[in-house]
């Protein structure tokens, strides 16, 4: 074997993988090949290195399909032919692999809810065009800790609003094939807080009654407020 650089942490861990962990679950990834993935959850989260959504969901491998993007934003369905990897995941997800459940999963310390108040580099002319998808999630108030999480929160409701934009989406919601989930995930409590569209707002998972429902319709806030993907 080759000396390996001490610095390859990277390699350790690959080799790790393969020698420690696959041997204990040879037979899960062999079905999966021969099987086929059957996810029944389109798993939508930030890329923020602290969500890591197998944790926070206990689930095995072929549990979860998963698109990450910065913000765990959906993109505007308009049907045109440019490289939006989030909307081809979202209608891989649902027309191919015929997912019952989307999750949209935020978070506490969202550095791109923060960013959509702040700004970013000007060099970033990409991410700058992307934050424009929390705009009309963010508060005419100076940012604090409160403004920011519910900035984080209405910015989770957006996207779900959003998603029922795509055609493929609400055909299969109004066929009652298909759930939306908004999670927002407290990252130092350990706890997501799944939104309630019965409820009007997001309720701690230890005292949900269930993992999300929609909105399936314009949701209005306690202040009357509505948030509007329009
Ligand atoms: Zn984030």
């Amino acid at each position: 074997m080759k000396t390996l650089p001490e610095q390859d942490d990277l390699l350790l861990r690959l080799r790790d993988f393969h020698s420690d962990y696959f041997p204990l679950h040879q037979q899960r990834f062999q079905d999966l090949v021969s099987q086929g993935q059957h996810p029944k959850t389109l798993f939508l989260g930030c890329s923020d290195s602290r969500l890591v959504p197998y944790l926070l969901t206990g689930a095995d491998p072929g549990d979860l399909f998963i698109v990450r993007n910065v913000g765990a934003f959906v993109p505007p369905y308009d049907g045109s032919h440019g490289l939006h990897g989030t909307t081809a995941a979202i209608e891989f997800g649902v027309l191919s692999l015929r997912v019952e459940r989307i999750v949209v999963c935020g978070h506490s310390h969202c550095g791109a809810i923060r960013a959509a108040y702040e700004g970013v580099p000007d060099e970033a002319v990409a991410l700058t065009a992307w934050l424009k998808l929390a705009s009309e999630a963010l508060l005419p108030v100076r940012t604090s800790p409160e403004a920011l999480r519910r900035t984080e929160q209405r910015a989770i409701v957006l996207q779900l609003e959003r998603l029922m934009d795509y055609p493929m989406v609400r055909r299969e919601v109004e066929a009652g094939r298909l759930s939306l989930h908004g999670w927002h995930y407290v990252i130092e409590d350990g706890e997501v807080h799944v939104f309630d569209a019965r409820q009007g707002g997001f309720v701690p998972a230890s005292l949900a009654s269930n993992s999300g429902t929609g909105p399936y319709q314009p949701y209005v806030e306690h202040d009357g407020q509505i948030i509007s993907a329009a």
